[in-house]
């Protein structure tokens, strides 16, 4: 383990207990090794159907799991419910990152999240989104707040993880872990408006499994539409 100097954290209400809603391991590694320094006691959650295509979604998941095992974290596995993501997702096919669609997509997940968090205990919840750059985090917050409040009982903690040095420790432990590097949030329309932009620049198209943390790249990570977003 290396040797980060982090404040002791505390979750709503001072309670130890707490589902991690995790998008990718670039994203949640920071998060997760902040909560260990903390004593808090917390197991993942992850429920991303909107990943698109399957590969790149079992690509994250299995990084993921890779460091959940590293660090003895329980890991809850849910359901890659495409179907239901495409549903809550028609007629928001061109709406632009940060937009409706993404709402939608914050809601769908949290949702299944707070669910979970209800039926097994957990008095707290929180996620790794906020931590990337390329999110907005008050859009994220605000779908914390709604999904827990038909919870008794269940909080959402939004604490800013990118703060007190966050943000750079995601990218130091990722790079430390040598992480799967996504190029694109994660649903089909941003693989497709991330690739209109690179190809409106004069570069290829993302190819699937390719970059990694803390390995040399042929070119410059994407720095336009949320690269890796939900990771980077
Ligand atoms: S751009 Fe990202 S947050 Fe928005 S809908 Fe797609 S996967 Fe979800």
């Amino acid at each position: 383990m290396n040797e980060i100097q982090r404040p002791v954290l505390a979750p709503p209400g001072g309670e130890k207990k707490v589902l991690l809603h995790s998008c990718c391991a670039p994203c949640s590694g920071e998060v997760m090794e902040a909560m260990l320094a903390s004593g808090i006691e917390y197991t993942i959650f992850f429920y991303n159907p909107n990943i698109h295509p399957r590969r790149e979604y079992e690509l994250r998941k299995d990084e993921n799991v890779r460091f959940a095992e590293k660090h003895g974290v329980p890991f809850v596995d849910a359901d890659y419910d495409t179907d239901n993501w495409y549903a809550r997702a028609k007629g928001m096919e061109w709406e632009p990152e940060r937009g409706a669609r993404c709402t939608m997509c914050f809601d769908m997940r949290f949702e299944r999240t707070a669910l979970y968090a209800h039926e097994n205990g957990f008095p707290v919840m929180t996620s790794s989104l906020g931590i990337s750059r390329w999110k907005n985090k008050a859009q994220i917050n605000e779908s914390g707040a709604r999904v827990t409040a038909p919870y008794a009982g269940l909080s959402y903690w939004d604490f800013n993880w990118r703060k007190g040095g966050g943000a750079a420790r995601m990218i130091e432990i990722s790079k430390r872990e040598q992480f799967y590097q996504q190029e694109y949030c994660g649903c089909i329309y941003s693989l497709r408006d991330t690739n209109r932009h690179r190809r409106a620049t004069g570069r290829r198209p993302i190819e699937l499994g390719k970059l990694f943390y803390g390995m040399p790249e042929e070119e410059p990570a994407e720095q336009g539409l949320t690269p890796g977003a939900d990771g980077q």
